[in-house]
């Protein structure tokens, strides 16, 4: 038993069941025990890759995104670049590699990360070497214009579980079955708890919120509109969506979200609609595929511009980074891109299915 699945069974056995959040959060962020808390979880010899790491390409992209919004919106002189869950610091690097290439644009950054990982914020420290400081939310950020971005950072959220059995609504809950394991089950709303508003469903079927999530995006989008910039995450999920997308990865292998507590990466779906509809309304959303956003900045011209001259080993990596990026039956289509922006700014670069 993993001293994480002590604690947990100690708490169900004290409090009753948890619900999905509680379970999401101590499994991930529990200050002692919590996935995040004790390790650095990316690469081969971890549980999962994500886009930076698989190719500088990638942050590029993200750093000319930035600099035409920063231009668009009068290239102010000094502007807060905030990232949420920075992982190991590689996006962010790229980015600052893309921004002094810019005239003007890395002068005017102030580097904000907001981390809770200790492991995560000294692989940050160490990739990072520039004067970046860390948070734990946007309310620490002074005032003045916000570049805001997160990548996998949404889906890390805890998120709420609802089911509808014989037409009551019920949270989905983790409880301690008779011979010890943990399992899923029904437990009933307490007073004051909302059931989700849904459509009609059928009977039994699954509902997610992430109020973490739309907090999140409610009070930087006020932000935004208030005194201007950008914010972009990158994720994989729907616009909208029902049914059970809790997940768990260990060893770039899929697990039972109930196995390993506290030694497994737990995500959900995000729901970009449900997050769009928590934005402010003097900000807009833009929304597209990971593939269409990377395929509209250059990703292409600049991969090849990278390849020329270079030896075939080289030129095959990027080829196979270019491919895992963008191609539809890899992250191409499953992740996607929603952006916002001040109503009163320019519509933001990267999204063809604009009109
Ligand atoms: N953006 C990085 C890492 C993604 S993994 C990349 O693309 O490689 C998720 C990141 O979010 C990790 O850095 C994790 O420690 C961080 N994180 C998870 N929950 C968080 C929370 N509630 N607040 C701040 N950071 C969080």
């Amino acid at each position: 038993m993993t001293k994480l699945q002590a604690f947990l069974q100690a708490e169900i056995e004290a409090h009753g069941p948890l619900d999905i959040a509680r379970y999401m959060e101590l499994c991930l962020s529990h200050p002692k025990f919590g996935y995040y808390m004790t390790r650095d979880p990316l690469g081969s010899a971890g549980d999962f890759t994500t886009a930076p790491e698989i190719s500088q390409l990638f942050g590029e992209m993200v750093g000319l995104w930035l600099a035409q919004v920063w231009m668009d919106q009068g290239a102010p002189a000094q502007v807060h670049l905030v990232e949420f869950g920075p992982g190991r610091g590689t996006l962010m690097r790229d980015i600052l590699n893309t921004a002094r290439r810019i005239r003007g644009f890395s002068e005017a950054l102030e580097v904000w990360l907001i981390e809770t990982s200790p492991v995560l914020r000294d692989a940050q420290s160490d990739s990072l070497q520039t004067n970046a400081r860390w948070i734990d939310g946007i309310a620490e950020v002074p005032s003045g214009p916000i570049l805001a971005i997160g990548n996998e950072f949404l889906d890390a959220l805890p998120i709420q579980q609802y089911q509808k059995i014989d037409e009551i609504w019920f949270k989905r809950t983790v409880k301690v079955a008779d011979d010890g394991r943990f399992v899923f089950g029904p437990s009933k709303l307490q007073p004051g708890e909302a059931p989700p508003e849904t459509p009609p469903l059928p009977d039994g079927t699954i509902v997610e919120a992430c109020p973490t999530a739309e907090n999140i995006v409610g009070q930087l989008s006020k932000r935004l509109a208030d005194q201007g910039g950008a914010a972009l995450f990158i994720d994989y999920g729907e616009m909208s969506g029902t049914g059970d997308t809790l997940q768990a990865v260990r060893a770039h292998q899929s697990q039972h979200p109930l196995e390993h507590p506290g030694d497994a990466d737990l995500t959900a779906h995000v729901n970009f609609g449900a997050v769009s509809a928590a934005v402010h309304p003097d900000c807009v959303t833009h929304f597209t595929e990971q593939g269409a956003f990377l395929a509209t900045l250059g990703i292409g011209q600049r991969a090849a511009a990278l390849a020329k001259d270079k030896p075939e080993t080289i030129t095959r990596d990027l080829a196979a980074s270019l491919n895992r990026l963008t191609a539809e039956d890899q992250m191409g289509k499953l992740f996607k891109v929603m952006s916002i922006t001040p109503k009163k700014a320019p519509s933001p670069p990267g999204f063809p299915n604009d009109t």
